[in-house]
């Protein structure tokens, strides 16, 4: 059986000395901190010598036509990339995934396998119950890890009933069933004790936002009587939790109507009382901005955007639509009321999205108390040295 990539690894030499930063668990090696990358097919295995003598520093894979020319996922001197690796790498992100989650009764929803966070450069599995979905991360990754292979190990040593690969095929996604039946478009999976479905081939990102789970958990003792607006509510994550504690009445707002239809399922697969759900299909902005015309104003107000920065060149616009979004979320944020904010976006750090924050209030002409500043869950680890790949930030505030 072969797990990864098999092909005999070429080398490959550094031409500045990123030892260090390698050393300390750094997993990407740009292009251009390299002497030359070999025509190579993506995803060869190869192996890094140093800028000085040629010695070995660490092992990884290739992906010429990429910026991000070698993803190191060994920096022990010799180790192949095979089999006994790859099978090693995936019970330790198993065992950590059992400590996290001891009661499958309560959460049987949570990212397996995250990446460079568990030491497999560009891959991530969530699992929903017993099913799975094996997400590579560009054309190297799927090159270096059999897909079909790792699939049918995953769902042997798990028991799953069915793994889909979802990657990205000539700009847009695509989804293949691995392994097992078809019925993957409404897998039933509970999140703190919460029944939620996904479809786990044409929802957004693998079926469902896991990497919320605990800030969700963390917002629901403020959301008792509350009424709440949901914004960028997708398929009702934070509402269930908040209907869960008896929220006055909460509003879930999406740009995408079937997964409000979602929404909708959710609040009453959980036994919630209909009256106090109301979905909305809108754009955020243009709601909240006609709301915060009308002076409505909510307990507690959700803003969770998807990312506005997927890019480095797409930063200035992005931090321009945080401002006003952030600025309209704290207008309609009753008085004492609570503004929860949240963003995905690697390229905004911690520092800056609470900077954006402050200019926001600041617009909105009010005065906030910091709560809180969270991140992404254990589940969605990263390693200590690559800022970059600690992407959540989630802040909360009381207005005046
Ligand atoms: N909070 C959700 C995840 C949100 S993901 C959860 O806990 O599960 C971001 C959501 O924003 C997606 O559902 C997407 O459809 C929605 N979206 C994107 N642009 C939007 C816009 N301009 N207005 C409203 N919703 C938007």
């Amino acid at each position: 059986m072969n797990y990864t990539n098999p092909n005999k690894p070429t080398q490959v030499q550094l031409a500045r000395n990123l030892i260090r930063q390698i050393k300390r668990g750094h997993a990407w090696v740009y292009g251009d901190a390299l002497r030359s990358i070999p025509p190579v097919a993506p995803g060869s295995p190869a192996i890094l010598l140093d800028n000085r003598g040629g010695k070995e520093i660490a092992r990884g894979y290739l992906d010429p036509d990429s910026p991000l020319a070698m993803r190191i996922c060994s920096v022990q001197s010799g180790e192949t990339l095979d089999d006994r690796w790859l099978v090693r790498r995936l019970e330790q992100a198993i065992t950590l995934r059992l400590n996290l989650f001891p009661d499958s009764g309560n959460t049987n929803a949570y990212r397996l396998v995250n990446g460079e966070g568990d030491g497999l450069p560009g891959l991530v599995c969530d699992l929903y119950d017993r099913a799975a979905v094996l997400v590579t991360d560009g054309e190297g990754p799927a090159g270096f890890y059999r897909i079909p292979e790792i699939a049918a190990w995953l769902a042997d040593r798990l028991e799953l009933n069915s793994v889909i690969h979802r990657y990205r095929k000539a700009g847009t996604s695509a989804a293949d069933l691995v392994v097992g039946g078809s019925d993957t478009g409404n897998i039933e999976f509970r999140e703190n004790g919460l029944i939620f479905t996904a479809d786990l081939i044409a929802g957004q990102k693998t079926g469902f936002f896991l990497d919320q789970r605990d800030n969700r958990r963390f917002l629901q003792p403020f959301t008792a009587g509350a009424r709440v607006l949901n914004a960028f509510g997708y398929t009702g994550g934070f509402s269930i939790y908040a209907g869960r504690s008896a929220a006055a009445h909460v509003i879930t707002l999406d740009s995408a109507a079937p997964a409000l239809e979602y929404a909708s399922r959710h609040w009453a697969l959980n036994d919630l009382d209909p009256g106090r759900h109301e979905i909305v299909n809108a754009d955020a902005f243009e709601y909240l901005d006609q709301a915060a015309r009308q002076n409505q104003n909510w307990d507690l107000v959700i803003l969770d955007p998807p990312s506005f920065a997927p890019s480095e060149a797409s930063l200035p616009a992005a931090v321009k639509a945080y401002t006003r979004l952030v600025s309209l979320g704290a207008a309609v944020t009753a008085r004492s009321g609570l503004l929860a904010a949240a963003s995905c976006s690697s390229h905004i750090t911690r520092q800056m999205f609470l900077e954006i924050i402050e200019q926001a209030v600041s617009d909105a002409r009010r005065q906030a108390t910091l709560l809180a500043v969270r991140g992404q869950p254990p589940d969605h680890p990263a390693p200590l040295v690559m800022p970059e790949l600690h992407y959540l930030k989630f802040v909360l505030l009381k207005l005046d």
